[in-house]
């Protein structure tokens, strides 16, 4: 393998995939759900992170595993506490359109140390607003996923 090529199988395969070719479909909660309805969401979906929208469905913020798990082990009551006060809040999401590519989205899954980002599209509302609507989820699982077909479909 000479890694400086740069036109090996794996770099032009990397290099042209899209965001659109391997995204999840996206797990959203309402704000105003309760810190233990967005554990049973990740378990019954079997996700570590949610995209957290608002009334109108758009993105609001991100809660992960461990932002939930501060709350249970903080004494907060589960039942009580909306996540919309623990999770991580707009406009400190990290996103992905579906155009970008997957060396893009990984990159800002490393800088970032995060587990996964949620798939958007800029929605420009008529007051020239702009909010972003949740089409899908890029996960490490996602691209992992398509390291291990990619080695499948040569060896
Ligand atoms: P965990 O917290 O379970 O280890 P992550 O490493 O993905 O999961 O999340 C770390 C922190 O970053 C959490 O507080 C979470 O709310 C936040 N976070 C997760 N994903 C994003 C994202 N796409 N944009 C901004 N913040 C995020």
């Amino acid at each position: 393998y000479n890694g400086r090529s740069g036109n090996t199988l794996v770099a032009r395969a990397i290099s042209k995939l899209r965001v659109k070719d391997i995204k999840s479909l996206p797990v959203v909660a309402r704000e105003t759900v309760s810190v233990y309805d967005a554990v049973v969401t990740m378990f019954t979906e079997d996700v570590g992170t949610l995209s957290v929208v608002d009334g109108d469905g758009y993105l609001s913020g991100v809660v992960s595993r461990k932002d939930l798990l501060k709350i249970a082990i903080s004494g907060g009551d589960v039942h009580k506490m909306p996540v919309g006060m623990v999770m991580t809040r707009m406009p400190n999401i990290i996103t992905v359109t579906p155009d970008d590519t997957v060396y893009l989205a990984a990159k800002r899954l490393i800088t970032h140390q995060i587990d996964a980002l949620p798939v958007v599209r800029t929605f420009v509302q008529p007051n020239g607003q702009e909010r972003l609507e949740v089409v899908g989820r890029l996960t490490k699982t996602n691209i992992t996923r398509f390291f291990v077909e990619l080695a499948n479909d040569e060896l």
